[in-house]
């Protein structure tokens, strides 16, 4: 196997928990193998600090998998998912058949994602390690949940880095449907887990979707960057009030009636925009009393910081602008480069900008079916806030 020597003094953090070592702090590597590859991880004087996978071509280059040295085979892997599961027994809400079973280093298997969709599963690997660890997981995934079927749907900015492409395809058994059906806090939806976003829903934000349906009743609502209608719909299946739905994508929106008549919503209740958000906040001429604002990551690299933050700023001023007195914003930033700070920092240059008043009624984030390693701040990318406007 490979071994990893550390430079002298940085296992702390792996020893902390820590799941990523950077090139920067490995002294030496003996022996070879693709990318991917077990290794161990050992300390400048020879103490054994665990076992992880690497890609030399990383600067990530050693992702941890455990903290001791032990096999990494079925029984490995099929404990690392039996204690995923339990976490989400324990959070996930009735009347949801849809959330995220393995959020990668937070679940301690770094590059995994899993996303349960009804009787489907998703698989995602970011990393080269998580591709060599496939098989294992699909097996276990199979014991564990006997599911009808599990499809692979690997992409995005990481796997770049670790030198893979896209790639996508049934893993076991049946291939999902074009649309395959979840509930979400009691409400349908339909999912189109192959050709849709992501795996096909946003996962993450289901808390902050109920958290739409919890409030009071008679608000015009402008579900800004709708997607498939989510927001929208749990605010009007819980009686919240009239949805304006605007996204820039057709075929989310064509997703977003249908789910919208899927939950026997009223027609008039509703209308469904395709429109660039930027736009559309400049020229509306309607009103409204809540705002979500829920963009896609403008930021993707680090140097898109710059661009990223001016963006959600104008976004940001334009919704407090168009908000009358005790209007709220339900206001969100999934751009892992971007802080949580920062991020607040740039609504509060917006609020100033917009001359308005401003409350904080809540701090928002993943749902928890997202857990992140509290020594690894790194693995948290979605941040919000519920504000409140006075004048
Ligand atoms: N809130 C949604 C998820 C939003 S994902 C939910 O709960 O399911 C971000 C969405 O923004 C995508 O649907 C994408 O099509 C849309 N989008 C991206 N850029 C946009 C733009 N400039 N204007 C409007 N919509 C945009």
């Amino acid at each position: 196997m490979i071994t990893v020597t550390l430079k002298p003094g940085r296992e702390g953090p792996v020893i902390a928990g820590h799941p990523w070592v950077f090139s920067g702090a490995i002294a030496s590597t003996t022996g070879e193998g693709p990318a991917g590859s077990l290794a161990q991880v050992v300390a400048a004087d020879g103490s054994a600090v665990g076992i992880g996978y690497v890609n030399p071509r990383c600067s990530i280059t050693v992702r941890m998998l455990s903290r001791q040295i032990e096999e990494i085979d079925a029984s490995f892997i099929g404990r690392r998912l039996k204690a995923a599961l339990t976490v989400r027994r324990a959070v996930v809400p009735p009347d949801t058949t849809a959330y995220r079973l393995v959020n990668g280093e937070g679940d301690f298997l770094p590059g995994v994602i899993v996303d349960v969709y009804g009787p489907f599963i998703i698989y995602q690997s970011l990393t080269a390690g998580a591709e060599v660890l496939k098989p294992l997981v699909v097996a276990a995934l199979v014991r564990l949940l006997s599911p009808q079927g599990i499809y692979e749907k690997s992409e995005g900015g990481v796997r770049q880095e670790e030198g893979l492409t896209n790639t996508a395809g049934i893993l076991w058994g049946e291939e999902p449907p074009p649309l395959v059906e979840i509930q979400e806090n009691g409400c349908r939806f339909f999912v189109n887990v192959r050709g849709g976003q992501k795996t096909g829903f946003f996962l993450d934000q289901r808390e902050n979707r109920a958290l739409i349906g919890t409030m009071a009743p008679g608000k015009r609502i402008l579900n800004g960057f709708a997607y498939t209608g989510g927001f929208g719909i749990i605010a009007a299946r819980y009686r919240i009030g009239h949805v304006v739905s605007v996204d820039s994508s057709e075929a989310a929106l064509r997703l977003a009636r249908k789910n919208w008549q899927g939950n026997g919503l009223p027609e008039a209740q509703g209308d469904f925009v395709q429109a660039d958000m930027f736009s559309y906040l400049r020229e509306t001429t309607e009103s409204f009393d809540l705002i979500v604002l829920d963009p896609p990551p403008f930021i993707r690299r680090r140097q898109d910081l710059k661009v990223g933050i001016s963006g959600y700023k104008e976004i940001n001023l334009q919704a407090l602008r168009l908000l009358p007195p005790g209007g709220q914003l339900l206001t969100f930033s999934c751009s892992q480069h971007l802080s949580t700070s920062d991020f607040f920092h740039t609504v509060l240059f917006a609020a100033t900008d917009a001359r308005r008043n401003v409350r904080v009624l809540k701090h928002l984030g993943p749902a928890a079916d997202h857990p992140v390693n509290l020594v690894h701040p790194e693995g948290s990318y979605l941040k919000g806030l519920w504000l409140w406007l006075g004048d």
